[in-house]
């Protein structure tokens, strides 16, 4: 697999209704592989470009489009766009035969280093995608904003399919009991260092965190 397979991809997560990474209730989708390493990155299991899952584009697209009561999908990571054919090729699919939904995509690229270096492949998923999230996470930074975590990132509109909303306050985080013994939360943290401390308190109490994009075994 590389970043010019159209046709399998490999993902580290899934979820069916997510309300914590774009607007509405949302498919998430999270890839396996980042090649950037900012520090502190809240999803580290995601960074290895090996491990996750293998499947198939039009196996993932049959599983997505058999949600319904969703406005759209989001796809975060890892780094979509080191897998952007695969992702594009996903992505193509719904368009088709989801008009109505949207698309959110994360990055830790800018969009002005995917416009101006990105290969054919990333220019083309950029054109699938109604909203970018962009650019590095940046502790210094960590505000509690809407869909993201540090100031440097940046809520790119660019199709018009999905409107600004005027409060960019934090999303909060979506928490779910998982199995008898581990919660799961997905989102945005809207403080640094969440996760180890609260990972740290829930074992305490003799339960497990899981993180979204986290592989699970369950
Ligand atoms: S771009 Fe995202 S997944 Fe990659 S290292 Fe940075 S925070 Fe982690």
């Amino acid at each position: 697999m590389t970043g010019t397979d159209t046709t399998i991809l490999r993902i580290s997560d899934y979820h069916a209704s997510v309300t914590t990474l774009g607007p509405g209730k949302r498919v998430g989708i999270w890839v396996q592989g980042c090649p950037l390493r900012c520090p502190e990155c809240v999803a580290p299991e995601t960074l290895p470009m090996s491990g996750g899952s293998i499947v198939t584009v039009n196996e993932l697209a049959d599983r997505v489009m058999s949600v319904t009561d969703v406005e759209g999908v989001t796809i975060s990571g890892g780094e979509p766009f080191a897998q952007a054919a695969a992702v594009g090729t996903l992505l193509e699919i719904l368009s088709r035969e989801r008009p109505s939904w949207t698309t959110v995509i994360y990055s830790g690229f800018t969009i002005e280093w995917l416009r101006r270096r990105g290969d054919r492949f990333q220019a083309e998923l950029l054109k699938y995608c109604d909203l970018l999230i962009d650019g590095p996470y940046r502790k210094s930074l960590h505000a509690p904003l809407k869909w993201r975590a540090s100031s440097n990132q940046r809520l790119h509109y660019l199709s018009g399919r999905i409107g600004a909303e005027s409060d960019d306050g934090s999303a909060g985080l979506q928490f779910e009991v998982s199995g008898t013994s581990s919660l799961r939360w997905i989102g945005v943290p809207p403080v640094p260092s969440f996760r180890p401390g609260f990972e740290s308190a829930l074992a305490n109490q003799g339960f497990m965190a899981v993180a979204d994009g986290e592989t699970k075994n369950e």
